[in-house]
């Protein structure tokens, strides 16, 4: 017999009305973060003996040992058993946390896998909101929400940096690159359909990301296999299957039956969008985008920025002032949030010519992406080292120092047709 837990046993709300709630850094009693730290958040698939359902346990000192408005390390793994458990699900469990923790009163949560961050609200912890409440949060809605596969499940949550590092890097970022890697032979074309995912629509009402297996969803954490498994697990929820047999234009990735399921989805806000262009129709972003590109005018290119890039572009913009333009849901050609995965696909930006038109992005991030993009730019245009022609903030923080380092390197998107 399942049992719905209807009472979470925290010191504070629950409920989707503060899914939307901001806890600026003058209010917040402490803050983990993951792009300055090392955290994460995990699901893992264990052997029923392994797991003792509702054990919550806080492995590190508490949020009361650390001083108002610090910043920490957290990494919290929920491991989950039962009969009809895929490990296919634990992306799309992990995704939730999102929402789960953002309806806590005083908790604000962004970000997904080893990129989040949390902050706690001076008021949330004066009513006696602790780390094990993450815990009992976690515990409840998956047990609610998935009571189909999952029959026990248990938290472990870690603040010791020196734990956190050790999760973070040999255990959780070696499940990732798997996930990733088993994408990687995928094509759009040998798939039958795509599928939508609207769970951002608390934050961006009109926001519709359309997944597909070589375009993952802009916050980088629901790919094509992840949003088949959301739909196995709930045909009626956040993905649906979108079929793709009225093109209407290759070039862009225009399809009859996108555009209507988008303006199902997006309730009549958004008309048609393209998968394959940041010029015509380019998809909406929400706010949780890994990265976001942006025309460049003088280079003929795009710079792109990541989440955790504090610095200036080239574009005369930070990422935060990036995304407070791009964000909201709404289409902005020219600019468009994405995963970092998309980076290197064949699918980026190919209706203006594909990766060759990438000039800029930071240092840590191109290092990050080097090996896929290199592979791409070698397959579509027989180009050896891709990445050492592209920008980076040690080279060009403007765009004349920027066109002058591509001109030099002989940079592919100099020669193209002007995006505008
Ligand atoms: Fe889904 Fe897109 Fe939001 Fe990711 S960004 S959770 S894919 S709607
Ligand atoms: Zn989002």
């Amino acid at each position: 017999i399942k049992i719905k837990i209807t009472n979470i046993d925290i010191p504070v709300a629950f409920a989707s009305a503060f899914e939307g709630e901001i806890i600026r850094r003058g209010d917040m009693q402490v803050e983990f973060d993951g792009s300055r730290v090392d955290c994460c958040e995990l699901v893992q698939t264990k052997d029923a003996s392994e797991v003792e359902d509702h054990k919550i346990e806080l492995i590190g000192p508490d949020i009361d040992e650390f001083e108002v408005g610090s910043k920490h390390s957290i990494a919290y793994v929920v491991e989950v058993a039962g009969k009809s458990m895929q490990p296919d699900f634990e992306p799309v469990f992990e995704r939730k946390f999102h929402s789960y923790l953002n309806c806590i009163e005083g908790v604000m949560h962004t970000g997904q896998r080893d990129m989040i961050r949390i902050r706690v609200s001076k008021e949330a912890f004066n009513a006696g909101f602790r780390a094990k409440h993450f815990g009992e949060v976690l515990y409840a809605q998956v047990k609610n929400e998935f009571e189909a596969v999952v029959d026990k499940c248990q938290v472990k949550i870690y603040t010791n940096p020196e734990d956190c590092t050790k999760i973070r890097h040999e255990i959780a970022i070696p499940v990732f690159d798997k996930r990733d890697e088993r994408l990687s032979t995928m094509t759009d074309e040998s798939v039958p359909v795509y599928y939508s995912c609207i769970m951002c629509q608390a934050f961006s009402p009109s926001h519709v990301c359309v997944v597909t297996p070589e375009r993952l969803g802009l916050c980088g954490a629901v790919s094509w296999l992840d949003a088949k498994a959301t739909n196995e697990l709930d045909p009626n929820g956040p993905c649906q299957v979108i079929t793709k047999e009225k093109v209407i234009d290759e070039r862009i990735g225009e399809y009859e039956d996108v555009n209507e399921a988008v303006r199902k989805l997006s309730q009549g806000a958004l008309d048609d969008v393209s998968l394959y262009s940041i010029m015509e129709k380019p998809m909406t972003s929400c706010g949780c985008f890994e990265c976001i590109c942006g025309i460049e005018p003088f280079s003929n290119g795009v710079c792109i920025a990541n989440r955790e890039y504090a610095g200036m572009t080239p574009l005369g913009m930070t990422f935060s002032e990036l995304a407070s333009m791009t964000g909201g849901g709404v289409q902005t050609p020219g600019f468009m949030g994405h995963g970092k995965h998309f980076i290197a696909s064949k699918k980026f930006m190919k209706a203006e010519g594909g990766v060759a038109r990438i000039v800029w992005m930071p240092k840590e991030l191109k290092e990050q992406v080097a090996e896929k993009l290199n592979e791409t730019a070698k397959e579509l245009y027989g180009i050896d080292n891709f990445t050492d022609m592209i920008g980076d903030e040690t080279i060009a923080e403007d765009p004349e120092t920027l066109v002058a380092f591509l001109t030099e390197k002989g940079h592919p998107a100099l020669g193209m047709d002007p995006m505008m």
